[in-house]
C-alpha cells in the first residue's frame, strides 16, 4: 500500500544535522523527519571527542580558522571557515538551551569560561567542549528529546528514503526542483510518496564503504548516492579521513579511542615498545590525524604487525576514570584496563571531508534540495578534516539553511500531488538470494580497503575502477529483479560512493591532505584550491565557483 504524505518540509536522517534544522525549521512550517532505523541510530550518537569553538580565554577565532585552514592543505573555503568559526560558540549555547549539559572545569581553575575544554590533535589551543567521553550520545539525547516533544514535527522511524523526486526525473519542463522523495516503510513494507516545499539530506557519512570503519552501520552514503543520482554536483570525495585509533578486538566491531586521549598524553608505540609517530612529524601523536593514521599504517606495514599501542597509563588511575568513563568501562570489557595497559589499536575510515557541494546556505545544485552535515561538502574541511569541527559545521548549516527556508513560507511545492505517480515496483519478487547481497557487500568493502585505502596508486585505482564497474552492472540487475529491501538499497548506494571516491582519487594527480598517492608523492602547488567535482559522469579539478557571492 502507498501513501502520499505532505508537509513543508522533508529532513531526511535523524543526526545532529537532521534534528538540529527540524527545531529551527518547525519554527517556520510543519516537518518531517524520516530516518532509516530508530532516531538516534546516527554517526552523531558515536562522537566522543567533542565540539570545537572558542571559548577559552587567549584563545581567538583567527588561531581556530588559521587551525582549520591548516589542516584543509589548501583546499577549505575560507569565507566558509570564517563563517563556521564565528558562529559556532552561538550554535552551541542553542544545544545548551536544548538541554545538553556540557562538562565544567573544576571551580579551582581560573578560566575565563566555566566548561572544560578539551584539546585535540592540530588545534593549537584547548577548545573542545565535551560531555565526559560520550558527547555525541549527550547531544543525540537532548536533540531527541527536543523534537519528540516539537508538535510540528512528525517523526518517521524505520523509513528508507530510497530516491529524490525531481522535476527533472519526471521530465516535467521548465527548470528542474526537488519535490520530495520515494521512501521505503521498513516495518509496513511499501514505497510511500513524501512531498514538500523543501528537502534536505542529512544522512550522514559513508564509511561504510570501507572494510575497517569506526562508523555505525547506518552510514551508508544514500544521500550522496541519491543525490548524485538526481543529478546533483557533489565534491572533494577522494578526501576520506582514516582515524589513526579504533579499538583492535575481534568483538569490538567498531569501537574508537577519541583523540583526545593523545590530548592528555597517550604515546603510540609499536609492539617492541618504540615511540614511532615521531619520525613522521615532530608534532608526534599530535599531528593531525592523516599524517598519523599514514604513521600507523607504514610501522604496521614495516613490521608486519597486526595493530599498534596506545599507552595513557602515566596519567593514572584516577584521571582516566574520570576523563575517560566510557572507554574505560568499553574497554575493561574486553579485559584491557587502560589504567595499566596498553590499548591495542588500528586505522579505520572515519570521516567524509566530501560530499554533495553546497554554497554558503546548505543548498545543493538543485532547486529546493539542502544538504547538511557529513553528507554535504561545504568547503570547510578542504582536503582534512580538524578533529570536532564536524558537529559544530552541522548546526551552523541548520542555521543557515532554516534561514534560506524561511523564504518559501508562502511557496507552492514544486510538483503537485497528481503529477508524482506512485513508485512502481516492476515485476520485482522476494529476494531470494541474500547471499549475493552479502558477498558483493564484502567485495566492495574489501577492495576498497586494499586498492583505495591510506596510501593509493594509480594502479590500484584503475584495478577498483574496473571492479566497481563490474559489480554495479550486476547490482543494477538485481536491483530491478528484486523487492526492495534496506541491504539492497546500501548495497546499491555504497557501490555508487565508492565509484565515486574512486573517480575523485584518480582526477586528482598529486597527494594532499587526505589523498596520498604513491604515484604523485607532493603536493602541486598549482592545485591549490581545486576541488574535485563530480556530475553524471564528469570527475573534474576546478576552482571552487565563489560560493560567497551565491549566498
Ligand atoms: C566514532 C565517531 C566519533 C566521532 N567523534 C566526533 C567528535 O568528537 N567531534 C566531531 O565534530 N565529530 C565527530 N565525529 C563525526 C561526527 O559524529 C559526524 O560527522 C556527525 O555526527 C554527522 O552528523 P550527521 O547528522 O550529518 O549524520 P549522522 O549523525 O550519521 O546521522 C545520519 C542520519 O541519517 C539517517 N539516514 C541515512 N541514510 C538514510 C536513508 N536512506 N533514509 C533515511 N534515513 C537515512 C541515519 O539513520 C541517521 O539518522 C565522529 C564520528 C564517529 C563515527
Amino acid at each position: 500500500m502507498s501513501h502520499t504524505l505532505s508537509s513543508d518540509f522533508l529532513i531526511i536522517g535523524s543526526g545532529i544535522a537532521g534534528l538540529s534544522l527540524a527545531l529551527k525549521a518547525s519554527e517556520i512550517g510543519t516537518v518531517r523527519v524520516v530516518t532509516k532505523r530508530a532516531l538516534s541510530d546516527s554517526a552523531t550518537d558515536y562522537a566522543q571527542g567533542g565540539l570545537a569553538a572558542v571559548f577559552a580565554e587567549g584563545d581567538s577565532f583567527d588561531a581556530h580558522v588559521r587551525d582549520t585552514l591548516d589542516a584543509g592543505a589548501g583546499l577549505c573555503d575560507e569565507t566558509v571557515v570564517r563563517r563556521v568559526v564565528a558562529e559556532a560558540p552561538e550554535r552551541i549555547n542553542d544545544l545548551v538551551r536544548w538541554g545538553v549539559r556540557f562538562s565544567v572545569a573544576p571551580p579551582k581553575a581560573a578560566a575565563a569560561t566555566a566548561f572544560e575544554l578539551g584539546l585535540e590533535g592540530g588545534h593549537s589551543r584547548r577548545r573542545i567542549l565535551h560531555v565526559g567521553d560520550y558527547t555525541g550520545h549527550a547531544v543525540e539525547q537532548a536533540l531527541v528529546e527536543r523534537v519528540r516533544e516539537n508538535p510540528r514535527i512528525t517523526l518517521h522511524e524505520h523509513h528508507f528514503a530510497v530516491d529524490l523526486i525531481t522535476r527533472a526525473h519526471l521530465g516535467q519542463p521548465g527548470p528542474d526542483a526537488c519535490a520530495g522523495a520515494y521512501v521505503l516503510d521498513i516495518e509496513q513494507g511499501g514505497v510511500h510518496t513524501f512531498l514538500a516545499r523543501a528537502t534536505a539530506l542529512a544522512t550522514g557519512g559513508a564509511g561504510k564503504v570501507y572494510l575497517y570503519t569506526s562508523n555505525p552501520d547506518i552510514a551508508t552514503g544514500d544521500g550522496m548516492a541519491m543525490a548524485h543520482r538526481a543529478g546533483a554536483r557533489l565534491a572533494n570525495l577522494e578526501f576520506v579521513q582514516f582515524h589513526p585509533t579504533c579499538l583492535f578486538h575481534p568483538k569490538a566491531k567498531n569501537f574508537l579511542i577519541t583523540e583526545a586521549l593523545r590530548g592528555e598524553g597517550a604515546i603510540l608505540k609499536n609492539r617492541a615498545g618504540e615511540r614511532f609517530v615521531k619520525k613522521a612529524d615532530p608534532r608526534g601523536e599530535l599531528a593531525p590525524r592523516d599524517i598519523v593514521a599514514r604513521a600507523i599504517d607504514e610501522e604496521l606495514k614495516r613490521t608486519g604487525e597486526e595493530c599498534a599501542f596506545l599507552d595513557i597509563t602515566a596519567r593514572g588511575a584516577d584521571f582516566l576514570r574520570r576523563r575517560f568513563p566510557k572507554i574505560h568501562e568499553r574497554c575493561l570489557s574486553y579485559g584491557i584496563d587502560i589504567t595499566t595497559q596498553r590499548i591495542p589499536v588500528v586505522p579505520a575510515a572515519h570521516y567524509f571531508c566530501g560530499g554533495v557541494w553546497t554554497d554558503l546556505g546548505g543548498s545543493t545544485t538543485i532547486p529546493r534540495l539542502s544538504a547538511l552535515g557529513e553528507v554535504a561538502c561545504t568547503g570547510l574541511h578542504g582536503a582534512n578534516r580538524l578533529a570536532s569541527n564536524s558537529l559544530p559545521e552541522a548546526l551552523v548549516f541548520a542555521q543557515a539553511v532554516a534561514r534560506r527556508w524561511e523564504d518559501l513560507k508562502s511557496a507552492d511545492t514544486p510538483l503537485a500531488a497528481a503529477d508524482v505517480p506512485a513508485w512502481n515496483p516492476g515485476q520485482a519478487r522476494n529476494p531470494d538470494e541474500q547471499v549475493v547481497i552479502r558477498q558483493v557487500w564484502e567485495e566492495v568493502r574489501r577492495f576498497m580497503w586494499n586498492y583505495v585505502g591510506i596510501a593509493r596508486t594509480t594502479k590500484r585505482l584503475e584495478r577498483a575502477k574496473s571492479r566497481i564497474a563490474f559489480l554495479q552492472k550486476e547490482i543494477h540487475e538485481y536491483y530491478w529483479d528484486f523487492l526492495l529491501t534496506p541491504d539492497l538499497l546500501e548495497l546499491r548506494n555504497i557501490a555508487v560512493v565508492a565509484d565515486l571516491v574512486i573517480r575523485c582519487g584518480l582526477a586528482r594527480q598529486e597527494s594532499r591532505g587526505l589523498h596520498f598517492t604513491a604515484d604523485w608523492p607532493r603536493t602541486d602547488p598549482s592545485l591549490a584550491g581545486r576541488a574535485t567535482f563530480v556530475e553524471g559522469d564528469r570527475a573534474y579539478l576546478a576552482n571552487a565557483p565563489e560560493i560567497a557571492s551565491r549566498d
